[in-house]
Parts: C-alpha cells; sequence; structure tokens
C-alpha cells in the first residue's frame, strides 16, 4: 500500500474505503487484499496504525496502548497472521505472573494441590477459591447470560465469596479484560472471561490460570520490533493506497445504502465503506433522514471507553530483567509491571531496560498525582532502588477504544459489524471477526 494525496483518489479504483487506518482498518485491509480486493484507506491522523503505535523517547521505544499481545500462539489472531504475512511475526513468549500482595508473592496454581497451598489467602480463601472456581467452570453460557445486567462483584456476593484477597485478586485479572473493576464489569463478560467461552474476546487466558490452574504456556507475548514493525508490515501487504491527515467529515447515505464519503470537504462515491472510527462519533457523521438509523448511531454514541494510565521507566541498567508480568495487588491501587526490554532488547540501549508500569486511573486525581501513586505504594518497597536508576520516564493517558464492558456494553448489548445501511460496516469496537 503507497500513500496518496487526497487530489489523486479516484474512487472506481478500489473495492472498499475504509475510514480510519488503527488495527481494525489495517488488518480489514490485509484481509481484503487476500480475497483479491484493492482498498483505500483514509486516515485523520499523520500515520496509520491508530493505537498501535511506538515512538522513542530519549533512546527507548515505547508503545502507545498495546503492550503484550494475548493469543499470539493459538487463536484467530495467531492464525491471521500466519494466514497473511509471510513469514509470520516473531512473538517472544511471556513467562508467567507474579501477584504480590503485601509481602507474599503467588505465581498461578496449576493444579487444585496448588490452589491449595496458594500463599495469597488463608484456608478459607483458598476454599472459597476453589468453590467459586468449580462453579464458574461448570457454568454454561446460558446461564452466564442471566448475569448481564449486574456487576461481577454482586455475582461474588450473591454466592458469598466474598474473601476479600480473592477479590482483589480478580479485580485485577478482570481489570484487564473488562477495562473497568469488578464493582462495574458485567457479571456475564468477566464470567466469559474466566470460562474462556469466546475465543475472540476471551483476552485473559491467564487469569482463568490464576484462578483455576491450568498445564501448559502462556499464550501471550510480544512482537519484536514492537508494533511499530508490525505495523509497517501490515501496510507492506496491503493492496490499496491511503491518504493521511484526512478526517472523515461525514458518510452519506439514500435509500439505507451507502452512497459515500467525505473527507477534508471531498466526497468520494462508493457503495462499500468499512468505518474503524469510534462507534461513540459516528452518529455525527452518518449523513441520514431516517429516523431508525439515527437512532441505531444515537443508541451507540453513548458508549463509554476503556481508560489506561501507563508510566514508562528508562532504567539505566537492568533491575527486573525477566518476562514475567508482576501485579501488586496490595498495596492499592493494582499496578502491572512488565520488562519490556527482557522481551525485545532494541527498545532499549544496551545494558539498559524499560519498565512499563500499568494502572487502572483513580478518579478526581491529577496524572501528577496518580505518577506518584504509582512510584510510591508498594514499588519503592518491593523495588527499593529502581526508582535511583530512571534515567527516562514517559507517561501516557489513553483511553483504549474498546468499550467499557459494564451491564448496558456487553457483547450483547453491542451491534455486530453490520448496520442498518446497507454496504456500511463497523470494525474496532465492535468484534472484529478475524476468521
Ligand atoms: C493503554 C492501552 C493498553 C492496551 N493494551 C493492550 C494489550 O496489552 N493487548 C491487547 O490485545 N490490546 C491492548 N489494547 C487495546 C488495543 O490497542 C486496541 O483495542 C486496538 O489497537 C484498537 O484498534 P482500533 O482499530 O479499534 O482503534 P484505533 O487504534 O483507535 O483506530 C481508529 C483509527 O481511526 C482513525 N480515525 C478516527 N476518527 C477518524 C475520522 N473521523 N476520520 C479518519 N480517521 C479517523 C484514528 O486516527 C485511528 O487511526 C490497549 C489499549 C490501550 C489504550
Amino acid at each position: 500500500m503507497k500513500p496518496i494525496q487526497i487530489e489523486d483518489a479516484d474512487p472506481s479504483h478500489y473495492d472498499a474505503i475504509i475510514a480510519g487506518g488503527g488495527a481494525g482498518g489495517l488488518l480489514t485491509g490485509l484481509a481484503l487484499t487476500a480475497e483479491g480486493k484493492r482498498v483505500l484507506i483514509i486516515e485523520k491522523a499523520d500515520r496509520l496504525g491508530g493505537v498501535w503505535h511506538s515512538y522513542w523517547v530519549d533512546g527507548y521505544r515505547v508503545d502507545n496502548g498495546l503492550h503484550v499481545i494475548t493469543r499470539v500462539k493459538h487463536g484467530a489472531f495467531a492464525r491471521f497472521m500466519r494466514n497473511h504475512l509471510t513469514p509470520p511475526p516473531e512473538f517472544v513468549l511471556h513467562e508467567g505472573w507474579q501477584f504480590r500482595v503485601h509481602d507474599k508473592v503467588g505465581t498461578i496454581p496449576s493444579s487444585v494441590g496448588e490452589t491449595l497451598r496458594w500463599p495469597l489467602t488463608g484456608l478459607r480463601g483458598r476454599l472459597g477459591l476453589m468453590k467459586i472456581g468449580a462453579k464458574i467452570k461448570t457454568m454454561k453460557l446460558e446461564e452466564m447470560k442471566t448475569y448481564k445486567d449486574i456487576s461481577f462483584l454482586e455475582f461474588m456476593q450473591s454466592r458469598g465469596a466474598t474473601n476479600q484477597v480473592m477479590l482483589d485478586v480478580m479485580q485485577s485479572a478482570i481489570y484487564m479484560a473488562a477495562g473497568v473493576g469488578i464493582d462495574k464489569a458485567s457479571a456475564y463478560e468477566s464470567l466469559r472471561t474466566l470460562k474462556d467461552t469466546d475465543k475472540e474476546s476471551g483476552k485473559l487466558k491467564s487469569a482463568v490460570k490464576l484462578i483455576f490452574g491450568s498445564e501448559g504456556d502462556y499464550d501471550e507475548g510480544y512482537v519484536i520490533g514492537g508494533m511499530e514493525g508490525l505495523i509497517e508490515r501490515v501496510i507492506e501487504a496491503i493492496n490499496g493506497d491511503y491518504i493521511l491527515n484526512a478526517p472523515v467529515e461525514a458518510i452519506h447515505e439514500s435509500e439505507e445504502q451507502v452512497t459515500g464519503i467525505t473527507a477534508s470537504s471531498r466526497t468520494f462515491d462508493h457503495s462499500l465503506i468499512i468505518s474503524n472510527i469510534p462507534l461513540w462519533a459516528m452518529d455525527k457523521i452518518v449523513q441520514t433522514d431516517s429516523t431508525l438509523i439515527s437512532q441505531f448511531f444515537e443508541s451507540n454514541s453513548k458508549m463509554v471507553p476503556t481508560h489506561g494510565l501507563t508510566m514508562w521507566l528508562g532504567l539505566d541498567k537492568v533491575m527486573i530483567g525477566d518476562r514475567k508480568n508482576r501485579v501488586l495487588v496490595h498495596p492499592n491501587p493494582n499496578r502491572w509491571i512488565v520488562s519490556i526490554s527482557s522481551f525485545d532488547p532494541s527498545c532499549a540501549p544496551e545494558g539498559k531496560e524499560l519498565v512499563a508500569i500499568a494502572m487502572l486511573p483513580i478518579p478526581g486525581k491529577s496524572v501528577d498525582e496518580q505518577v506518584q501513586v504509582m512510584k510510591s505504594n508498594g514499588l519503592e518497597k518491593y523495588y527499593p532502588n529502581l526508582l535511583d536508576h530512571v534515567e527516562m520516564e514517559h507517561i501516557q493517558t489513553s483511553y483504549a477504544t474498546r468499550a467499557q464492558l459494564i451491564p448496558g456494553q456487553t457483547d450483547l448489548d453491542r451491534p455486530g459489524p453490520g448496520t442498518p445501511i446497507k454496504g456500511l460496516y463497523l470494525l474496532g469496537l465492535t468484534l472484529l471477526d478475524l476468521e
């Protein structure tokens, strides 16, 4: 795929126009290329990739958003990459989890015996974990659906599963899948993640392993070369063109059929448009006289996205040095600590280390205050000299382009790729079908 100027674009040269060139738009372009189609991607930013982005800060390469990809060996993403990129991208696998609750460190129990010896809770907590684990493991999807409108915490309380340490560990696991804590996350989505019923969105297999234990390695990893390297390869493999710095202002419809798209005041006629624009912005972009169509986009514009705060630290020497994901559960708030350069040394100068620390944002606190919380409250205690070796510090506040998996926004509530407009499809927030 090559860049072109908006003035040079002729819509009749393309089988589809993709609005927005984030991961969703690019992977769709790749899938359409495999079908022998040619695409035009129209992107408002000055680069492709959206949240999938790496950049350099003082000699360290940080990623915006995506850090460790789930399902790099098995599942749809891995298959998609194997089928569409030759050779497939190389991933370095994650080596496991370490949950720290005050001074106790627990890895993931891989058997009932290990659960019973799990150091993070007392015997009552372990027995409670086994009981609720067995319940969830045997629960059918139909039963899970009946819990879509209550929070996971409410579900746990209704089952008498109230051991605080167990809930706190679950909080850190569920947050990564749902983008919110257990008091807000839909019980249905949490249960589905824990049971891993949905191969596409059951993001946190590690949580399953944590809570129920299972054999095998961790199907999570970091792509060599960072997200930027992956994007470059995807861009190269797509058949078509792209236009940068061209915000899509309108998508047009007539008699429930998409007719064209306007970007930077230029309108292109087309009958197949795929939108990677966040769903909550689409009500202002879709131009229609139909009440039914307006209602569809208006109701979906109310979706609440997830938020994240990441602190990147460049250390003048290697302090952590392994590929484990560490979660400080207590003292609160929970934080995830990953040594990114241990996966891919090319993202830090030789002999140095790049560490990412992520946290659920604390409402009402400024970014500076939250950064202070991240640095204190456990970090200094567990890695006493780490902060003395910081030579690069970079803070990212961003929203993930995913919807919070809360009641009212579960996969049962969200639209699929189809819309009431023929020829207009949605990506990103909706589940991207990689099959
Ligand atoms: C902090 C953070 C950590 C994450 N960690 C992980 C992780 O560890 N593992 C994992 O699997 N996922 C993770 N994610 C999620 C993952 O990165 C995103 O879900 C994914 O990259 C989103 O892709 P997308 O294409 O849906 O959206 P985006 O990347 O937002 O793409 C949308 C594109 O559309 C463009 N656009 C928007 N409006 C217009 C317009 N009007 N006209 C033209 N173009 C427009 C945007 O500029 C952008 O390029 C994380 C996300 C964040 C923020």
